[in-house]
C-alpha cells in the first residue's frame, strides 16, 4: 500500500472513530438530561431543561445525519479511488482499465523508443508475446464475467514477475506483450518458462485449466532499423505455438531457426 493511501485509511478510520464516539457521548447526555433525578436539573426553570433538551435533541439527530453523510463520502471515495489517487488522466491514458497493465498505445511509444535505442547503440531488448489458448471459449462456456477474471489474473502474473524497468502491455483482447529492456534471450525465456507455468496454476472456480501460448525474441542486428519486422517476427511465433497444438513457447535459436522451447522438468505439467 502506497504512503498516500495509507494516510488517507488512517484519516478515514480516526473520522469515524470520532464521529463515532461523539455520537455516544451525545446519547448518554440526551439520556442522561431526560432521565435523570439529578438535583441540579430540578432546580433549573422548565423551560430551560426543555431548551436544554430541544439542544440536546437537534445536536444528536444533526451528529447522526453528519456521520452518515461521513461514511458516504468515505464509501465513495473508497469505491472511486482510482480517480482520487494517482489515476491522474496521463495514467488512465496509458493503462488498460480491466487489468491495470499499460495499453497497446503506451506500448507501441515504448516499443518505438526502446527499438530505436537498441539500433542505434546496439543494447539489447527481448520482446515476450502471448495469448490465452481458447479464451473464447471460457467466455462462451462460462460468460463474459469469467472471461475478465482470467485476463485479471493472467495480468496480476505478468504484473508480479516482471522486474520493475519491464514493460507488460495489453496488446490485443487477450492478448498480452512484455519488453524486457537490457535482457537477452536466455533470460526472457526463463521469465517466459515461469509465466507460462504460474499461469497453468491459475484456479478460477469452473474454467478448468487456462494455458496460453508464447513467442519470445531478442533484439539483433539484422532488425536494425526494422522495428514492425521485429514485432512481427515475434507474432509468428506466437503463432507456430498456436499451430504446434497451443501451450508452448516459440524461440528462434542461434541460427535464426524456429524452435520449440523445451519445457524444465521443474516446470512442465
Ligand atoms: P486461440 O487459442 O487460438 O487464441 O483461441 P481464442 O479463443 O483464445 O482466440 P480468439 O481470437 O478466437 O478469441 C478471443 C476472444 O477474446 C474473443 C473475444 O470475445 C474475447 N475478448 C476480447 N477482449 C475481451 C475482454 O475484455 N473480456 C472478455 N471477457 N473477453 C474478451
Ligand atoms: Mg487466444
Ligand atoms: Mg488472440
Amino acid at each position: 500500500m502506497d504512503k498516500e493511501k495509507k494516510y488517507f485509511y488512517i484519516l478515514t478510520l480516526s473520522v469515524i472513530i470520532e464521529l463515532f464516539l461523539v455520537l455516544v457521548i451525545l446519547f448518554i447526555s440526551s439520556n442522561f438530561l431526560i432521565y435523570s433525578d439529578f438535583s441540579l436539573l430540578k432546580n433549573i426553570n422548565e423551560s430551560v431543561f426543555i431548551n436544554a433538551k430541544h439542544f440536546i435533541y437537534i445536536s444528536f439527530i444533526l451528529e447522526f445525519i453528519l456521520f452518515i453523510s461521513a461514511i458516504t463520502v468515505i464509501w465513495i471515495i473508497t469505491r472511486y479511488k482510482n480517480i482520487f489517487f494517482g489515476k491522474n488522466f496521463e495514467d488512465i491514458a496509458m493503462t488498460d482499465s480491466l487489468t491495470g497493465l499499460y495499453n497497446r498505445r503506451y506500448f507501441d511509444s515504448f516499443y518505438e523508443n526502446i527499438f530505436d535505442q537498441a539500433s542505434r547503440y546496439g543494447t539489447i531488448f527481448s520482446l515476450i508475446m502471448c495469448d490465452i489458448d481458447h479464451f473464447k471459449k471460457i467466455n462462451d462456456t462460462y460468460g463474459h464475467d469469467k472471461g475478465d477474471l482470467v485476463l485479471k489474473e493472467v495480468a496480476k502474473i505478468l504484473k508480479n514477475n516482471m522486474r520493475k524497468s519491464d514493460i507488460a502491455s495489453r496488446y490485443g483482447g487477450e492478448e498480452f506483450i512484455v519488453v524486457l529492456p537490457q535482457t537477452g534471450l536466455s533470460k526472457s525465456l526463463d521469465v517466459a518458462r515461469k509465466i507460462k507455468t504460474l499461469i497453468s496454476k491459475i484456479s478460477i472456480k469452473d474454467t478448468g485449466k487456462i494455458t496460453i501460448s508464447i513467442g519470445v525474441i531478442s533484439y539483433s542486428k539484422e532488425f536494425e532499423d526494422k522495428s514492425k519486422d521485429f514485432l512481427k517476427k515475434v507474432d509468428e511465433l506466437l503463432y507456430e505455438a498456436k499451430n504446434r497444438g497451443r501451450n508452448r513457447i516459440m524461440s528462434v535459436d542461434t541460427n535464426n531457426e524456429n524452435i520449440e522451447v523445451s519445457e524444465n522438468p521443474w516446470v512442465d505439467d
